[in-house]
């Protein structure tokens, strides 16, 4: 652990790899630790039609590996390793991985969020056996079968639309009798005719031996019980932020969330918070990316004034 970054960014989906990009493109030494796949959550989607000029089958997984491509080239460090600690108490802070121990004089965290579950009975059973929370990596296997979707936001209509390339039927399983999802989506998902919609209903219960089978809905204004039989069931209920490691170390909100400043300045000074971590009203790639550059170029006004003087 002897050399010192400049910037450590722990998370490389797009609020990550935008803060390498500033950061490296200022001349600062930045470092991005990321646990499983640069990119992050948007790898997972197929088609990206609101991020501006991801225009012309710009998938989630093409976007993102511009992304670490281009601050690449600027010269950013890219790391697979696994953040377990962290000190954040000296003007160096220390980042501590599984594989080994990073110093920076700045921090920028951009974990992001992860899928919640659906805590139905037997989820965990059948997961990767029917259950599923990715449709762009398990879509395939439901070719010509019978599919649901828990939720009604924007995951969930976005992942419903994409899996009726692959499935025979896509049934939406929603709590509510209206959706949350953009009204481009829903209107989209209305006009799509594989798509049906069970509306005021949970699931309660996955059913099936070695492969889902069925799922069990409760109507929750009357209580009523009662089966669907499909395939696969993907499951986008919400995110919950990645921020475990976090506690105790800096502010968090009730759910887990990094309280910022708009500088992306969190309680701790030399430490940012970027995308979907922190406490914000639009979780997209749009705001992540913004993010990320507001936190390189805070961070490097910090850097300056602290270690430059
Ligand atoms: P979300 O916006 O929080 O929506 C979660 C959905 O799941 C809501 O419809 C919610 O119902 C429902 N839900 C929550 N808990 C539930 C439970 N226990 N049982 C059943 N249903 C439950 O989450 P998201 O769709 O994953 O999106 C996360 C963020 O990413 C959002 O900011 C979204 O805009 C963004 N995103 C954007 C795009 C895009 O722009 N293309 C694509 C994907 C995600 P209620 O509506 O009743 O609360």
């Amino acid at each position: 652990m002897s050399q010192i970054y400049d910037i450590i960014v722990i998370g490389g989906g797009p609020a990550g790899l935008s803060a390498g990009l500033y950061g490296s493109r200022s001349k600062l030494n930045v470092l991005i630790i990321e646990k499983e796949k640069f990119g992050g959550q948007v790898t997972t989607t197929d088609e990206l039609e609101n991020y501006p000029g991801s225009i012309e089958n710009c998938t989630g997984a093409t976007l993102a590996a511009r992304m670490k491509q281009q601050a690449d080239e600027f010269g950013t460090n890219f790391i697979k390793d696994i953040v377990v600690d962290l000190d954040f108490s000296k003007d160096i802070k220390i980042v501590k991985g599984k594989n080994d121990e990073y110093q920076g004089k700045a921090v920028i965290i951009a974990t992001g969020a992860k899928p919640r579950l659906g805590k139905f009975k037997n989820e965990n059973e059948l997961r990767g056996k029917g259950v599923s929370y990715c449709a762009t990596c398990d879509a395939d296997f439901f070719e010509g079968l019978d599919v649901a979707v828990v939720g009604g936001g924007d995951s969930a209509i976005t992942e419903a639309i994409y899996l009726t390339k692959f499935a025979e039927s896509v049934t939406v399983i929603h709590r509510r009798d209206s959706l949350r999802a953009a009204g481009s989506l829903q209107e989209k998902a209305f006009n799509n005719p594989k798509i049906k919609f069970i509306w005021d209903s949970t699931v309660v219960e996955a059913k099936g031996d070695e492969i889902l089978e069925a799922l069990v809905l409760k109507n929750v204004k009357t209580e009523e019980l009662s089966e669907l039989e499909v395939n696969g069931v993907f499951v986008f209920v919400g995110l919950d932020p990645i921020t475990e490691v976090l506690s105790g170390h800096i502010e968090l909100d009730p759910k887990g969330y990094i309280p910022t400043n708009t500088e992306m300045e969190t309680n701790i000074e030399g430490v940012y918070a970027a995308g979907d971590v922190r406490v914000k009203t639009l979780r997209q790639v749009v705001t992540a990316t913004a993010d990320g550059a507001i936190a390189a170029v805070t961070a490097e006004e910090y850097i300056n004034e602290k270690f430059n003087k």
